[in-house]
């Protein structure tokens, strides 16, 4: 009896396994790609019909990451002149009743229902699909502004668009880091004018958080404390990096800042994500935002480019007592109409140079106004 079921089982295995087989053989066969064998298929035509396989993640063994291809994205057409897709009444966005929006990115790097990848198997060359999400996080119906326009109300209305979106987007099980962000200016590349954030929802913990984590995790076991409350009671003693504070949060140039600018802001309570935050703390970010990005539009009387990035937790489901919710800015710029370039040194080494001394640089942005 034993043998017989043993061997019904081990049948009903190699029935599973070859049908599984079959499929994968299917999918390998029906992906035509771009890039390989000696394709007579003109680029822009795959572009249109096929779509598989021109979205894909491709490891990086050597830097241990994932890179993001799109052969799609590069191909996205430039809007026609006078047309924003954000403003009130456009495409898909309303004309009336509403402060803030998400709306999914017309010409997405991740997708919920990413094309196949290359399956080759190869387990050097690894690739996995483009499962993920890509949004873009309208600010405010007014075409032109920036954040740093906004009443404050209208600032909390966006922290309160990230915790939401951060929350939902948080539950799915394939998504395992919400990043959000905004790019501002033209340096930076941005193309719209129309104020907006965006995000990312990797299926993977990206590198610079990993990093984070990794550290912050051995501080933790080490001292039984956090990094970054540590780091933030440092800067409030030593106060010659604070740029300003409220009750709730603090803004400085860490003593190890990257960017001339590059201040960080720092939830005062040890807070992983923005989903802890009080309704009052939400609030407090709001002003305290609304302060640091007035301070950068006086600094040199023009509309200041910056990155600026929220670093929370990720939501893959494990706990991370050990890290702290903050937001980072990387502004391009070091002096009016001078750019700080990430050139071979910070890009080919990973190390940073700072022209400057980050004590000067808060203190510029201390004495500049905020109103
Ligand atoms: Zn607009
Ligand atoms: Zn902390
Ligand atoms: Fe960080």
């Amino acid at each position: 009896m034993y043998v017989y079921i043993r061997t019904r089982m081990f049948l009903m295995e190699l029935k599973l396994f070859t049908f599984i087989f079959l499929i994968k053989r299917k999918a390998t066969k029906t992906i035509k790609r771009p890039f390989s064998n000696n394709n007579k298929i003109p680029c822009d035509a795959i572009l249109l019909t096929a779509g598989c396989g021109l979205m894909e993640l491709r490891w990086d063994p050597i830097m241990a990451q994932w890179i993001i291809v799109s052969g799609k994205r590069g191909k996205r057409p430039l809007l026609p002149e006078g047309y924003c897709p954000f403003c009130p009444g456009s495409k898909e966005v309303p004309e009336k009743g509403w402060t803030v929006l998400s709306l999914p990115n017309a010409f997405p790097a991740l997708s919920p229902n990413p094309p196949l990848p290359d399956v080759g198997g190869d387990r050097l060359y690894r690739s996995m699909s483009s499962k993920g999400v890509c949004e873009v996080l309208i600010y405010t119906p007014r075409h032109d502004a920036c954040l740093a326009d906004l009443t404050v109300e209208n600032v909390r209305a966006v922290v309160d668009l990230w915790t939401q979106r951060f929350e939902e987007l948080g539950k799915r099980d394939y998504l395992k880091y919400v990043f959000i962000f905004e790019n501002k200016g033209r340096i930076i590349g941005v193309t719209l004018d129309h104020p907006h954030g965006q995000l990312y929802a990797f299926p993977f913990i990206p590198p610079i958080i990993q990093k984070e984590l990794t550290n912050s995790r051995k501080y933790w076991k080490r001292t039984g404390t956090c990094l970054f409350c540590r780091i933030m009671e440092k800067e409030i003693k030593e106060s010659s990096r604070v740029v300003c504070e409220n009750g709730d949060f603090v803004c400085f140039l860490p003593f190890f800042a990257h960017w001339p600018y590059g201040v960080h802001i720092y939830p005062k309570r040890h807070v992983t994500a923005l989903t802890d935050l009080e309704d009052k703390e939400k609030t407090s970010f709001a002003q305290i935002l609304k302060t640091v990005l007035r301070k950068f539009e006086n600094l040199f009387n023009m509309s200041f480019p910056y990155m600026m990035v929220l670093h929370q937790r990720p939501t893959d489901g494990k706990s991370y007592p050990y890290y702290h919710f903050h937001v980072e800015f990387y502004p391009p710029l070091r002096e009016k109409n001078k750019v700080k370039y990430f050139a071979s040194v910070e890009s080919g080494s990973g190390t940073v140079t700072f022209d400057y001394t980050p004590e000067m640089k808060a203190q510029e942005l201390r004495d500049t106004p905020s109103t």
